[in-house]
């Protein structure tokens, strides 16, 4: 199928995009790497009278540390947050995740902004960014604004975002010391989108006491899910004093609606959400403890 009928505009900056969406109205799409939404046009599963491409916009792509946090300009493609030694010397998980997403011609196109926008629960930028506490930076005709992590995913597909508010960069804080991070996730075919995912950071102290830790699933509820009360538990024990099983047990006991479909029972997603959590954890505490 081809997607119906649409006038297209290439922004020119992320000020003209926004007021693009402005002047538009609920009439209109942003459009990055195009490989969610793309599709989704195609298969006329959405349609939309005007898209606005924002995938050219110099002031939307880039990379840049400032201080403790690293600003991802959000038209960035996924190859080039996955190559950039600025990335993995300041938030290593972001390199980690990245490879996991897609195939490379996705990543090639796909942006984290966009990844972020389309808040798939199974993406797993989305985890990422709940796990570290990001910052996404959202701009409009009416100015910009920052929202939490945790405020900014709401459900399948959906973000607090406005529509016609941009998301122009993603804020995330760099942890330092004895850190670690971890990823693991159980997909049924390379490339394809995860059953269920974990993502994982650590610092320890000099005593090798957990002074901070986060985990974030991805793939098992309508958005990342933080495991709030498995961090506590693991907050001030030693390593190894609570195992990566009982981690993952902990994590997914926090999952209050898990995803439940005739494909994928929620108990058998669950399981696979606890091993990866374990997983993820394990290769977390290794990297924070080996260094
Ligand atoms: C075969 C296949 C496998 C995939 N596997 C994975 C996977 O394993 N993990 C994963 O995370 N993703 C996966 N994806 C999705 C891929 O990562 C997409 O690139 C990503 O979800 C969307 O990024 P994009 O830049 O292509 O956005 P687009 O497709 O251009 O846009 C997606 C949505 O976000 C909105 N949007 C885009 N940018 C902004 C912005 N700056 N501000 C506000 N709204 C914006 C658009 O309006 C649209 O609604 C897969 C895709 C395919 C086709």
């Amino acid at each position: 199928m081809k997607p119906a009928p649409f006038q297209y505009h290439a922004a020119n900056s992320a000020a003209d995009a926004a007021q693009l969406l402005g002047d538009l109205g609920d009439d209109a799409k942003l459009i990055s790497g195009g490989q969610s939404l793309a599709p989704m046009l195609a298969m006329r599963l959405v349609r939309f009278d005007h898209l606005v491409d924002i995938s050219r916009v110099a002031d939307l792509r880039g990379i840049d540390r400032n201080n403790g946090t690293l600003i991802v300009q959000a038209a960035t493609p996924d190859v080039l947050v996955e190559r950039s030694d600025v990335v993995v010397a300041s938030v290593p998980l972001l390199t980690k995740v990245t490879p996991l997403i897609g195939h490379f011609q996705i990543r090639n196109r796909g942006t984290i902004g966009g990844s972020i926008a389309h808040a798939d629960p199974a993406a797993e930028y989305p985890a990422v960014a709940v796990a570290l506490g990001a910052q996404m930076e959202c701009l409009s005709v009416r100015g910009t604004r920052m929202i939490d992590a945790a405020d900014y995913f709401v459900g399948i597909w959906s973000t607090s975002m406005e529509s016609d508010e941009l998301l122009k960069a993603i804020h995330f804080p760099v942890w330092s010391g004895r850190v670690g991070f971890g990823v693991a996730e159980f997909a049924r075919r390379h490339g394809d989108f995860a059953i269920a995912g974990a993502v994982a950071a650590v610092e320890l102290d000099s005593g090798n006491v957990i002074s901070r830790c986060s985990i974030a699933m991805f793939g098992v509820s309508g958005q990342p899910e933080r495991a709030l009360s498995a961090e506590s538990h693991l907050l001030g024990s030693s390593v190894g004093e609570i195992s990566p099983e009982e981690v993952g047990r902990l994590a997914i006991a926090d999952v209050e609606s898990p995803s439940d479909d005739a494909n994928m029972p929620a108990t058998y997603r669950m399981s696979v959400a606890a091993s990866t959590v374990a997983t993820a954890w394990t290769n977390a505490l290794t990297e924070a403890h080996h260094g």
